[in-house]
């Protein structure tokens, strides 16, 4: 029941429950070990085990009084009060002994050969004389309970043990509070987020604005009779913003704010989901006004299938069904207000979708390239920056980048000017950050082949050749075959921020990602495994041109894109016939891609040669050294004033770098001279 009521009480107290738990468990055990020790003590204290020798011996001197039998295992001795000190003796033991008896115990190994050697024991006496055995059945009781207690006290402990596992995580919770909500609450007061942390997003801003004077003053709207939505869902790409913006509502309204994922309301168990959302709601209306945020809301709000096929999931709809209920049920002007937030809105069952539940929403798409330089402007406040980082520049940097990338970027910047032992993080450490975000951290200690390195090279140049001569290529900034993260070699690219892609342009990505295997093929006659990222790509690229885009001539204007993704969960939508022929087609938009980066690579093999010599050498090289060897790119590009800015930079920092050197070698010179000086007296 206390379990319940800590509950009950939010966030805070979700450690007590555990330790309270943990105390249960510890209990149990010491139960089960007490038990299992009194299988151990001794049979009863004062008793001592004899041979046949002892105890042949005690009869022989007329110490016994008494020997009952027990359960034909074992026999216990009486021995008369007066001789128990001889008795002792005989027994050759120092022990006290219970005065009252049985003082001895002996185990017998046959119950008939027992009675016989008693027999022979006692032939001389006389039968008033002779002591007889009388058998007696005792239960022993711990034994037994023992064993239907083991069994049972497992099962619970497994059961236990189960249920901790299924409803475990972070609410620490048992059995008993499986169906309460596991919502985190934070407290109004203590959210330090504001829309001055949120960069960008005007639009989602402007719109949410209103939610929050609502909180602020309720009255003013209801008065009027107005209606405010209930549920606001915000939708977008992971990582821009949403959980941000959701919080920045509850950190500017100055009111409580119920986190919560949509996975968490979906358990193995049934009726487990719908009472969370019963038990979230009747938290969140006892807090309001207050809001409740609901990430991944499509874990929960996927549409109901319409079929009631086996695929059906009942939880998951009892579940949403009870979600509907409860928006259905609460009044607006109870002030509890939700937001939700999915990448996928066109999943979401249209109920969800319908006026009076989340009715309004709200677009957050990635940001473009002035928002970009917003939010590297707000996580860069509160970082010790060199005053000539230019923010404009990182932000045409990192074309596609998400909010959470460049938190991301920023914080790893940061780290990276650390390790090095900064006074201040410089523009060069936020290049490396955004390598390393893009492409996993540099492993210059992974051993690799000389001739391995040789194929890498070529197989990097490869693309950096194909890509310069195609125009719709994504234009290169840098390329290296130093290890990075799980690939060997990387080249680095700014894509285009384009919201359409023509076939021509798929045509020529996909010729520029086929570079490393062409380049492979000319250069060694062989291929290797090092193009599986390329080819992975390529065919997933080739197949949605065909079967998504309608971009192939025997299949023109054809799609079987689902965007409820459920239509096809288990039948294609076309047939045997049409199978085949986007295999075929498939393969053919590839080879035709492979033969032209053969023969854009054999139409500059010497460019190419010198290129891939130089990237050997070097290990990384940049725009510039293609430009030296493949000469200008002559397709027009937005890029060129972020390729200009990266070597601008670049170069200073290649000129400071050789000052150093020289600085370096100059003091080499100098020392070595005057170990020379010292040293000549010596010859
Ligand atoms: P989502 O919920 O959309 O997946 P989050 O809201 O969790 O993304 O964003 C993750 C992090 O990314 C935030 O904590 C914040 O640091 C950063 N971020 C994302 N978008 C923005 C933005 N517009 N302005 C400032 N920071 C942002
Ligand atoms: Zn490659």
């Amino acid at each position: 029941m206390q379990e319940e009521n800590n509950n009950k009480n939010g966030s805070e107290n979700n450690n007590e429950p555990k330790k309270k738990n943990k105390n249960i468990f510890f209990v149990y055990g010491a139960i089960l070990v007490g038990i299992l020790l009194l299988q151990f003590v001794p049979f009863k204290a004062g008793t001592q085990e004899i041979g046949w020798e002892t105890l042949n011996n005690l009869i022989q001197n007329g110490y016994v009084t008494k020997i009952d039998v027990i359960n034909r295992d074992y026999a216990e001795i009486y021995v008369k009060e007066t001789n128990l000190e001889e008795a002792k003796k005989l027994a050759k033991t120092d022990a006290e002994l219970e005065v009252k008896g049985p003082q001895f115990k002996y185990v017998i190994s046959s119950p008939e050969g027992f009675d016989q050697k008693l027999e022979q024991a006692q032939s001389n006496l006389a039968n008033s004389e002779k002591i007889y055995t009388k058998n007696i059945k005792r239960k022993d009781i711990w034994g037994e309970a023992i064993g239907w207690l083991l069994p049972i006290l497992l099962l619970v402990f497994l059961w236990f043990f189960m249920f901790r596992r299924v409803g475990g995580g972070a609410g620490g919770s048992n059995i008993f509070s499986m169906g309460k909500s596991r919502a985190k609450l934070f407290e109004g007061s203590k959210i330090k987020i504001t829309f001055d942390n949120v960069a960008g997003l005007y639009e989602a801003k402007q719109e949410i604005v209103e939610i929050v004077d609502f909180l602020k003053s309720p009255d003013k709207y209801t008065k009027l009779g107005g209606k405010i939505p209930k549920g606001v869902l915000l939708v977008g790409p992971p990582g821009t913003g949403k959980t941000l913006l959701a919080k920045a509502v509850a950190g500017e309204a100055e009111v409580p704010f119920f986190s919560m994922s949509g996975s968490d309301f979906v358990e193995m168990f049934v009726g487990v989901g719908a009472s969370r959302v019963r038990d979230l709601f009747a938290q969140a209306k006892a807090k309001a006004p207050c809001i409740i945020f609901i990430d991944e809301i499509d874990a929960v709000g996927r549409s109901r299938s319409k079929k009631a096929s086996f695929s059906s999931n009942d939880e998951r709809e009892n579940t949403l069904n009870q979600l509907l209920t409860e928006m259905d049920g609460f009044d607006t002007n109870t002030g509890v207000i939700l937001l939700a937030a999915t990448n996928r809105a066109d999943i979401l069952d249209s109920a969800l979708l319908r006026a009076g539940r989340f009715d309004r929403q709200i677009m957050l798409d990635l940001p473009d390239l002035k928002e970009r330089e917003e939010i590297f402007k707000v996580h860069t406040t509160g970082l010790t920056i060199s005053k000539d980082l230019n923010l404009n520049l990182l932000s045409k940097q990192t074309p596609g980048f998400s909010g959470a990338d460049i938190a991301n970027v920023c914080n790893e910047a940061a780290l990276i000017a650390a390790r090095k032992g900064k006074e201040m993080i410089t523009h060069e450490d936020f290049h490396d950050a955004i390598d390393k975000v893009i492409g996993g951290l540099e492993k210059r200690s992974k051993v690799i082949k000389p001739e391995e390195k040789k194929r890498i090279a070529f197989h990097e140049a490869g693309h950096a050749t194909v890509s310069w001569m195609l125009e719709h290529a994504q234009p290169l900034i840098k390329v290296t075959i130093v290890p990075r993260g799980r690939s060997l070699g990387a080249a680095w690219y700014l894509p285009e921020e384009r919201q359409l892609t023509t076939r021509q342009q798929f045509y020529d990505e996909l010729c520029a990602t086929l570079g490393g295997r062409a380049a492979e093929e000319i250069m060694l006659k062989n291929v290797s495994s090092g193009a599986l990222n390329d080819l992975e790509r390529v065919t997933k690229q080739a197949y949605s041109m065909i079967v998504y885009f309608g971009m192939s001539d025997k299949l023109p204007n054809v799609s079987y894109y689902d965007s409820s993704g459920q239509e096809y969960a288990f039948t294609k939508p076309y047939s045997e016939k049409t199978a085949e022929i986007i295999d075929s087609e498939v393969q053919e938009i590839i080879n035709v891609q492979y033969k032209r980066a053969k023969q854009i690579i054999l139409d500059n093999l010497e460019k190419f040669e010198k290129l891939s010599q130089r990237l050997h050498e070097k290990e990384v090289i940049f725009t510039e050294d293609v430009e030296d060897f493949l000469g200008k790119r002559v397709f027009n590009s937005d890029a060129q004033d972020v390729i200009d800015g990266v070597k601008k930079f670049r170069d200073e920092n290649l000129k400071k770098e050789q000052e150093e050197i020289i600085k370096e070698q100059k003091q080499a010179e100098d020392l070595k001279k005057e170990s020379e000086k010292k040293d000549k007296p010596k010859f």
